[in-house]
């Protein structure tokens, strides 16, 4: 399977100039690439593996080529065919796309070694050093150990557009080397979740637990304020250059504690679970998001999604995602379906009188519909007093931030 780490950077002045010379260099392959594929008449033109072939010409006409790391400069010409074939795609979804444009500086930050022309060295500490090909050492902040058994396969040094540098190791590791998965007809409800992504709450279990969403107020706040304060600046002026830093740094903050949140849930889920159900997310309706201003800021449920997902290969749990629709309409007990308005917080079925919470409700059909979905039955008599946790647990987003659990310290019981 294949994933990627992502470190903060601190190349030193003189090796921070050299990188951003080598990228403008990849800037300029790039440009190139696109160039003589538009231009250019040659049968060594119109994939990634022909275009190589071009490469020593490159060279030879433009010796500048040579100062970068040649599988790099692969990778390069490489990326303008992964992006054309990206254009294309969505050109076959309907969407409306123009052509590859030409890259200024702006648009092109960053380089990736593919192979070879890097090294990972000193990583016992908190820092570790990366030494790329024809550039230098740069300092990483190593906060996540790579797995014994990971391969990096790629490295990705980029500026973002606060000035900070990043570098993101994309790593395989064989299938071999994973843990196994539980074997499914062992499974039982005892270490098996199902999860409601919620509108109230981040997340609710069929465990009982429902993880409020992180504040972000403040963060929100200053956002705005920093946003107010650009547009008042001249835009392309320094001010306003240096503003357009502090709008990203905001925003950059945001995303950061959101990943930080859901790193450590996800982690705790695949820690303490063998199997973890959630909503397919490409056929939920996101009707019931739509008014909701918060959602929309950092649901980010793909990436908790994305996270769970690679976790779970890592930990060797399942992770399924189950049909999204009818999830909160239908009853966990006897599966009669009624009409529930978004302020209606109770389930209560006309049919066969269960009560419980909304979301606990749609987590335990989550719950059910993963069963299924492992091809495992259900003893549908038994599900609503074998899963059905005596009462809600509501946790805020901060334990999960501070313990990296939910479930430590004292919880605070709300039914
Ligand atoms: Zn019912």
């Amino acid at each position: 399977m294949e994933y990627s780490h992502r470190y903060a950077a601190y190349p030193t002045q003189t090796v921070a100039a050299e990188l951003e010379r080598h990228i403008d260099i990849h800037r300029q392959a790039y440009n190139y690439t696109r160039y003589e594929y538009e231009h250019v008449e040659s049968d060594n033109i119109g994939s990634a593996y022909k275009h190589h072939y071009r490469l020593p010409g490159w060279k030879d006409e433009f010796p500048v080529f040579s100062e970068v790391n040649s599988k790099a400069l692969q990778r390069t010409v490489t990326r303008f065919y992964q992006n054309l074939s990206n254009l294309s795609e969505q050109k076959q979804n309907g969407n409306n796309v123009g052509r590859l444009k030409w890259k200024s500086p702006h648009d092109f930050k960053s380089m990736t070694f593919s192979q070879s022309g890097f090294e990972l060295k000193n990583t016992s500490g908190r820092h570790a050093t990366l030494e790329l090909s024809k550039i230098g050492d740069v300092r990483i902040r190593y906060h996540r150990d790579i797995p014994d058994e990971a391969d990096i396969k790629e490295v990705t040094v980029k500026k973002e557009t606060t000035d900070e540098w990043f570098v993101s190791l994309g790593l395989e590791t064989d299938d071999e080397d994973l843990p196994e998965k539980p074997d499914v007809d062992s499974l039982d409800t005892s270490n098996s979740i199902g999860i409601d992504l919620g509108i109230l709450n981040y997340i609710h279990t069929t465990d009982g637990l429902s993880v409020n969403w992180l504040d972000l107020d403040e963060e929100y706040e200053r956002l705005r304020r920093e946003q107010r304060k650009l547009s008042r600046k001249q835009e392309g002026s320094n001010n306003w250059e240096k503003q357009r830093v502090e709008v990203a740094k905001v925003k950059r903050r945001i995303r950061r504690k959101v990943l930080d949140f859901q790193q450590k849930l996800t982690t705790w889920l695949v820690r303490e679970y063998d199997a973890v159900f959630v909503e397919d997310l490409d056929v939920k309706p996101m009707l019931e998001q739509s008014h909701n201003a918060r959602n929309k800021q950092d649901a980010a449920w793909r990436q908790f999604i994305t996270l769970l997902e690679y976790k779970a290969e890592l930990y060797g749990v399942h992770v399924e995602q189950v049909e999204p629709r009818g999830t909160t309409k239908e009853c966990a007990s006897c599966g009669c379906e009624s009409e529930k308005p978004l302020w209606v917080r109770e389930h209560s079925c006309p049919s066969c009188g269960f009560e419980c919470d909304r979301d606990a409700n749609a987590a335990l059909n989550v719950l059910q519909r993963g069963f299924e979905s492992l091809g495992l039955g259900w003893p549908e008599s038994t599900l609503v007093e074998t899963a059905l946790p005596v009462g809600t647990t509501a946790v805020p987003a901060k334990r999960v931030v501070e313990t990296g659990s939910p479930t430590l310290n004292e919880a605070k019981a709300v039914a």
